[in-house]
């Protein structure tokens, strides 16, 4: 249903509503209104006129004309066999049929379905447009907030070692790294907590319990990775999936919203910023910007990502990891990424 239908229908109301019922009547006519513009027309471009996405509704799933979404943003579109690509002076958005991965502006990332094709035409889903990657492309869509008390959060400790490879010892890389972070953070005048600052052991629950106590503005958890495939190496990122939608790479999802739902459009802006920022300074193997349910940064209220800074069992990142410049350029990258989206987020004066 169009916007202009929705007018038609609030004008033929009116006859039949009695003065008392007038002003109801109006608001929720307007509520509705708001809401179709909204779900037929999900945004209004930069300046520039607005005009309904057209969308196609294939397996429960609503599913936009790749070319329209192109359009909204002023961007050129090409398609050639499987790729679509979406391109303007600042952004370029690689998309291929059949496939949830995608590129966008120079990072590997996880769309929750794959893109469709419907008689010649590239389909996106619309969940990934308006909770994945409209707040990517346009920041000011996302809700200001104050972004000044950071919580990290170093992975496993005390009993639960994490990944151990060649002596190295995950949880021990985890708190350096997150010392680390925590110093340059407080240098720039940020307020840090930090789930633990020894070699204990802390529940997921703890950990999640120790947010809600403290109630961060943002909230990082650093781990190291790890795989049975020596030859496996590079940085991931992990911010969580939307409710309804499958992990990336998986097929499990919640059907109900978590605390850390509650900000989607801000962990989208978050992991491509600290995803883009990590690869960035350290040329590291890009495996992705991901969204997955890890207990805490699906359980904290605020927006969350969880960094894998590297692969302990593939000898030259483990090498890498353990040196201290490699250190400070990843955690020098994390504390940059915070500051751009602290800076993205901050409320008008
Ligand atoms: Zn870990």
């Amino acid at each position: 249903m169009t916007p202009d239908k929705a007018s038609r229908r609030f004008c033929q109301g009116l006859g039949r509503h009695t003065l008392g019922n007038l002003f109801k009547f109006c608001l929720a006519s307007l509520l509705l209104l708001l809401f179709l513009v909204q779900s037929t027309c999900p945004l209004s471009a930069q300046g520039s006129r607005s005009f309904a996405i057209r969308y196609k509704q294939l397996q429960k799933q609503r599913y936009l004309y790749l070319s329209d979404v192109a359009r909204f943003y002023g961007m050129n579109y090409s398609q050639a066999g499987k790729n679509a690509v979406l391109q303007s002076r600042y952004s370029y958005l690689l998309f291929s049929k059949d496939s949830r991965i995608f590129r966008i502006n120079g990072i590997e990332s996880n769309l929750s379905f794959a893109i469709a094709e419907h008689e010649g035409e590239i389909l996106l889903p619309q969940v990934d447009f308006q909770s994945f990657i409209d707040p990517i492309l346009r920041r000011s869509i996302v809700p200001k907030r104050k972004i000044s008390h950071i919580m990290l959060d170093p992975g496993h400790g005390g009993k639960d070692p994490g990944a151990q490879n060649q002596g190295i010892v995950e949880k021990n890389l985890n708190l350096l790294f997150s010392r680390r972070i925590a110093a340059i953070l407080r240098k720039r005048g940020y307020k840090v907590s930090m789930t633990r600052n020894q070699d204990r052991l802390l529940s997921l629950e703890q950990r999640a319990a120790a947010a809600k106590r403290l109630q961060p503005d943002l909230y990082i958890s650093i781990h190291c990775n790890a795989s049975a495939n020596a030859a496996v190496n590079g940085i991931e990122t992990y911010v969580i999936n939307p409710a309804q939608t499958p992990s990336s790479g998986g097929n499990t999802f919640a059907t109900k919203a978590a605390a850390g739902n509650a900000y989607d459009h801000e962990n989208a802006l978050l992991g491509f910023i600290m995803h883009s920022a990590l690869l960035k300074a350290s040329n590291a193997n890009d495996r992705g910007l991901k969204r997955k349910q890890f207990y805490v940064i699906r359980e904290v209220a605020c927006p969350a990502a969880l960094l894998e800074l590297g692969f302990l069992s593939n000898a030259d990142e483990r090498k890498k990891l353990l040196e201290s410049y490699y250190q400070d350029k990843l955690s020098v990258a994390v504390c940059d990424a915070i500051q751009e989206y602290e800076k993205a987020l901050k409320p008008e004066q």
